[in-house]
């Protein structure tokens, strides 16, 4: 997980209230930590970072003062690396060559190969974050030009990378050559924005120019923008399907598709699939099932109501300090609204069943309502295997779906039913060539090479 942003003006225009608030329209891809770094006008890179939400993190009126026009930030969620502040991005080192700052989305898988290399060469490491391998690799090439150095850097990284770098006074927006994770370029006057989605070019006024293509790098400087290939050539791409069914945004666009309307089609698919005959109402997980949830009652003819009120203020480290604090668990986050429910037979529709956790309460509270029955629909297939690109998934023993079959899995949650979408559906659904995807967290269908790959330096 983690979102990335970055801005350049060959006019000399201060951009970090613009990366501030691109930052900020990315807050759901990460919550641990948010940073900046920017190129001073005396030569070099500065960087501001925090821990928590970017407006604890960062401090908006002190970035709009500063004069820089070229500046990238990163809101983290932690896969590699603890959620400690050495973690937090974007990583700067003044190399050699010229000052550097990386910020990174998704997950090398050769990280810990090429680590090793790098520390028998007597790089020092700060931090546990997978992205450092990125700076002391481009620190380590032996040419003079820092691009040339940058480029044998990342043709040697194997894994899900979208970056947003300085390189010396100019913005690099790169992308892995399987493209797991979004990366887009948007444009708003003269200034150049790179984003991990789309959302956040809305907020800054800026509009869509096209996404960084797989095994692209683009150079942003004051004479203009270039495109650079990497040399590597991909049996296929890896475009991760499970942005569409929970992380991205939903009023992002990703490979020309519309978050929303793929959501809005799962729900309709699912409803087909898996029709619930008797049901009174279809509800949705608050927020994630939501738009899911209408697509199935859209397709089912079955009423929608909200039946269960979310406080959007409680965020996902809400402390629980009390046993009796403990015990309130899902209420203090959700409330369910029993004039709607009681004595009703209902579908709860989410975009996914993680540990099972989240559905196992969702019913119970449901129940406790007075509900008749509960039935799950789950917009996603079973998550049975761990992620290793870039979104935080728990190991395969804590996956539920994995541990259990359907009939396990629906008396552990407490349904009266349970059913998911299929493979089939999530992709149609999506409409993207099949090979242009990844379903590895449904299927265990991995990137074949990155195991064998023989790391060097
Ligand atoms: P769980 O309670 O572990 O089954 O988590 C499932 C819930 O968490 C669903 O409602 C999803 O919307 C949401 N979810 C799915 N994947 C993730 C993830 N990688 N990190 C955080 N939440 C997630």
């Amino acid at each position: 997980m983690c979102g990335v942003f970055g801005a350049f003006s060959p006019d000399g225009k201060k951009v970090l209230e613009d990366v501030y608030l691109g930052l900020y329209a990315l807050q759901h891809r990460g919550q641990e930590a948010a940073g900046v770094a920017w190129t001073k006008s005396e030569g070099g890179i500065s960087s501001r970072k925090g821990t928590g939400l970017v407006h604890l993190a960062l401090d908006q009126a002190v970035l709009a003062a500063i004069e820089s026009p070229c500046a990238v930030g990163h809101v983290r969620y932690s896969t590699t690396g603890g959620s400690e502040i050495t973690n937090a991005q974007p990583l700067t080192a003044s190399t050699s060559k010229c000052p550097l700052a990386v910020a990174h989305n998704g997950n090398l898988t050769n990280a810990q190969g090429l680590k090793l290399l790098l520390q028998n060469r007597g790089a020092i490491f700060h931090s546990t974050t997978d992205t450092e391998v990125i700076l002391h690799l481009i620190a380590h090439q032996p040419h003079k030009q820092p691009l040339d150095a940058l480029l044998d850097s990342l043709v040697r990284l194997r894994g899900a990378y979208s970056l947003a770098m300085i390189v010396g006074d100019r913005l690099v927006a790169a992308r892995d050559p399987w493209g797991f994770r979004p990366l887009v370029l948007g444009r708003r006057d003269n200034i150049t924005y790179v984003s991990s989605e789309t959302c956040a070019l809305d907020l800054v006024g800026a509009s869509v120019v096209r996404e960084v293509e797989p095994g692209e790098v683009v150079i942003v400087g004051k004479d203009g923008v270039d495109s650079l290939r990497l040399p590597v050539e991909p049996k296929r791409r890896f475009g991760c399907a499970f942005e569409f069914v929970y992380f991205a945004r939903p009023d992002s666009v990703i490979s020309g598709r519309s978050v929303y309307a793929v959501r809005k089609e799962l729900g309709k698919r699912l409803a087909k699939r898996a029709a619930c005959p008797g049901a009174s109402l279809v509800t949705g997980m608050p927020d994630s099932g939501t738009i899911a949830s209408l697509g199935y009652a859209e397709e089912s003819g079955v009423p929608y109501e909200q039946s269960v009120v979310r406080n959007r203020y409680v965020g996902r480290t809400f402390i629980e300090p009390t046993n009796r604090v403990r015990h309130l668990g899902v209420r203090i986050k959700l409330n369910p609204i029993t004039e709607v429910i009681k004595g009703k037979n209902v579908v709860v529709v989410d975009d996914s069943i993680v540990r099972g956790t989240t559905c196992e309460r969702m019913i119970s509270m449901i129940k406790t309502c007075g509900a008749n029955q509960v039935h799950v629909r789950i917009s996603s297939p079973p998550v049975r295997f761990p992620c290793y690109y870039g979104i935080d998934t728990p190991t395969r023993v804590e996956l539920a779906a994995a541990r259990m079959n359907l009939r396990q899995l629906e008396q552990e949650v407490g349904a009266d039913s349970l059913a998911y979408i299929t493979e089939e559906d999530l992709l149609e659904a999506i409409g993207l060539p099949e090979q242009s995807v990844c379903t590895a967290c449904f299927s265990g269908e991995y990137m074949e090479g990155g195991e064998e790959y023989e790391p060097q330096l």
